[in-house]
């Protein structure tokens, strides 16, 4: 058994491990990051879609490496064919840019070396280390031989099928209608127009949407999310995107590239993300936009709270529920509200029909339109009131 030691340990190198570790390096903390896989970055599990607002914050300069294509804006497609526009203006905040993931991820990684993190390739946890209740650390395999890695700070950055929360009792399972399942293929041959991000809601995709990103010159990522409730079978997912493609002139004679089946949470605000010795960060927390789906900037964001606070946490010798209760306290007030507010409202579109999805598409396409979810759904809100009853509190910019 080989045995390491560390002051913050962070399990998993998407965007939120790899934030995490860089500023817990930054802040002086021995840090060590850990990835099951021998490659960052792959394979990409991914829509690619991202925001630019959060990259200032979490200091992340835009990068040609990692940029696939800039467009301009949204556009929203109703099942009868009204199209809402997002204008370029306006389109910041859900789409920015589409990345190249495998290069994002490699790069976020390349940070947090920079800061003076240490990282280890094909090292993954198989269960939390626990002394006098708080979690000290975990066992696993590095590298095919068994290895125990402690930590003062142990960061749960182990994504979506995150074992970290469970194995320390904190997380409790989802339920299906707060899961969609998702498949995605990279389509080469198809005519999509690169200044949008298209998004098809109805039910070609239930309880989801359909989206097409465009990748570069007749590439894009073309896929699905339905939520796990409505599905009968495992394939059912690809079979719906598989149907809808075949009848879309533009993409149906596309080719794919790569295929990815995966998941995303679709809950509430979590209840619970830290205990002794232990922050979740990213879509390990279930921090996902249940709305949208897109999980990357909550993960950048959580990553550089959880990363920042572990720092100090070190100096201080203190990584009690208490002190580490500085992260929650963190990303609840940063993201709290718009994860209820889109949950509530991703829990009210879903029970629409074609039709009603039709008037309601109909009625944006004529305003024009903020590109955040805020923005949109105050906008539902002034022409169609009943769809936002009972949060409509919830729709201000705070
Ligand atoms: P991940 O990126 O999943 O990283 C977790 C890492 O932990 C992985 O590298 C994994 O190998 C590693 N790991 C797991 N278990 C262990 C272990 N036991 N030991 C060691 N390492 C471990 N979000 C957007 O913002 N925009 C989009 O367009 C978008 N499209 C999506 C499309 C699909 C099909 C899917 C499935 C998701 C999409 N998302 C999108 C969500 C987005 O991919 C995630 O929110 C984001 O990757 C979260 O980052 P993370 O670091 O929390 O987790």
């Amino acid at each position: 058994m080989r045995r390491i030691e560390t002051q913050v340990l962070v399990v998993g190198a998407g965007p939120a491990g790899s934030m995490a570790a860089k500023f817990a390096a930054r802040g002086g903390a021995r840090t060590l990051l850990i990835e099951k896989r021998q490659e960052i970055g792959a394979p990409v599990r991914c829509a690619e879609g991202v925001s630019c607002d959060w990259m200032a914050e979490c200091e992340v300069a835009p990068d040609p490496r990692w940029i696939a294509t800039t467009p301009e804006g949204a556009r929203i497609h109703a099942p009868g064919g009204a199209c809402a526009v997002v204008s370029a203006e306006r389109a910041g905040n859900e789409v920015g840019m589409v990345l190249e993931r495998s290069q994002f991820d490699k790069a976020l990684a390349e940070h947090a070396a920079e800061a003076g993190a240490d990282i280890l390739l094909k090292t993954h946890a198989s269960d939390v280390l626990r002394e006098d209740g708080a979690i000290v650390g975990i066992v696993g395999k590095t590298l095919g031989e068994d290895v125990e890695i402690r930590a003062a700070i142990t960061i749960g950055a182990d994504g979506f099928e995150s074992q970290m929360g469970r194995w320390a009792g904190i997380q409790p399972p989802l339920k299906t209608r707060d899961v969609d399942a998702t498949f995605q293929y990279r389509l080469t041959n198809v005519e999509c127009d690169p200044r949008y991000c298209d998004f098809y809601v109805g039910s070609a995709a239930p309880g989801g949407y359909i989206w097409v990103f465009p990748k570069g010159p007749r590439i894009a990522n073309v896929g699905i999310g339905v939520q796990l409730a409505l599905l009968r079978g495992k394939a059912d997912t690809k079979r719906y995107l598989d149907d809808w493609v075949a009848r879309q002139p533009a993409l149906a004679r596309g080719r794919p590239l790569d295929m990815v089946a995966g998941a995303v949470s679709t809950c509430p605000p979590p209840r619970r993300t830290v205990a002794s010795g232990l922050m979740l960060v990213g879509d390990a927390a279930r921090l996902i936009d249940p709305l949208t789906g897109g999980g990357i900037v909550n993960a950048c964001l959580s990553g550089k709270f959880a990363g920042e606070i572990a720092a100090g946490a070190a100096r201080a010798g203190d990584a009690g529920e208490d002190a580490l209760g500085a992260y929650e306290r963190a990303w609840r007030s940063r993201l709290e509200r718009k994860l209820l507010r889109n949950w509530l409202a991703k829990e009210r579109l879903i029970t629409l029909d074609d039709p009603t999805l039709d008037a309601v598409v109909t009625t944006l396409a004529e305003v024009d339109l903020g590109a955040d979810t805020l923005s949109l759904l105050t906008q539902i809100a002034r022409r169609h009131p009943a769809l936002v009853e009972g949060f409509a509190e919830l729709l201000v910019r705070v």
